[in-house]
């Protein structure tokens, strides 16, 4: 387990005071990797105020433009709500979730990821995720303010990293990396490919065929070989077409 290798993610902050009490929360519970995605207004003099004396985690944070660009060479991808979505993930709370992400950790690299203030993360960037986590709150209620969810998902990940009897049993006897998001996103796209070709999915009416199997794979997370072998099946699968649609 490796703290090193779990960063946070922030999509698209609009308060520079946010930034700041997200790397104060990261650095009270010994994380240090913030990526900041399109931040609205940054570096801002309200971020180091809130930030306090967790200033060097602002200075060693990554700005990048794209979501994609944050969590490519990630392999567990965990992405947090306020509410239910449309189509339902493997969902859980913050300290389950900590559990899986501190032994994931240990091999991979993992991302979180923490959505807009007004409006959350949007469905797609929540379809690039392996599971969603939740923290329960009243239901009156159940919108946190950003940094304040960042500290709860960082204090449970503080507690169960520092707790002597998580299981690594899983990645100890795996035989083959775990395949990174950006591998992902090729496979998905070769996917959506072949399915358009053997008209399987008519992409004027793909319904949720996409968002469904994005799931399925995320849900039993692929390795490095079973990605390479799903390739070169629809790499065969194409070529078949493309011959059956020469014949006379
Ligand atoms: N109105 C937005 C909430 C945005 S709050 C929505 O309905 O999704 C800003 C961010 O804080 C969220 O994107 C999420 O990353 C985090 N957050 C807030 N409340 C949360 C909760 N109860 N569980 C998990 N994450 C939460």
């Amino acid at each position: 387990m490796s703290t090193d290798n779990i960063r946070i993610v922030l999509v698209n902050t609009s308060h520079p005071g946010n930034i700041g009490g997200v790397a104060r929360a990261m650095k009270n519970m010994g994380l240090n990797r913030l990526y900041l995605v399109a931040p609205r207004d940054y570096p801002h003099e309200q971020a180091e105020w809130r930030a306090v004396s967790a200033k060097d985690i602002l200075d060693t944070a990554i700005v990048v433009p794209t979501v994609e660009d944050a969590i490519t060479d990630c392999q567990f991808v965990v992405g947090t709500s306020a509410r239910e979505r449309r189509i339902p993930w493997p969902l859980l709370d913050a300290r389950q979730c900590a559990e899986r992400m501190a032994v994931a950790s240990s091999q991979e690299q993992v991302a979180v990821l923490f959505g807009r203030e007004d409006r959350g993360l949007t469905n797609d960037e929540l379809r690039v995720c392996n599971l969603h986590l939740n923290i329960p709150t009243s239901g009156a209620y159940s919108s946190l303010n950003l940094a304040m969810a960042v500290q709860i998902v960082a204090y449970e990940l503080y507690m169960v990293m520092s707790s002597p009897i998580v299981s690594t049993n899983e990645v100890e006897q795996w035989d083959s990396p775990f395949a990174s998001q950006g591998s992902m996103e090729h496979f998905y796209q070769h996917l959506e490919e072949t399915l358009i070709d053997v008209e399987f999915l008519d992409p004027t009416a793909p319904r949720q065929l996409m968002a469904r199997l994005r799931r399925l794979y995320s849900r039993v997370r692929l390795d490095d070989m079973e990605l390479n072998i799903l390739r070169g099946m629809l790499t065969e699968t194409q070529k078949w077409v493309k011959r059956a649609s020469k014949e006379p």
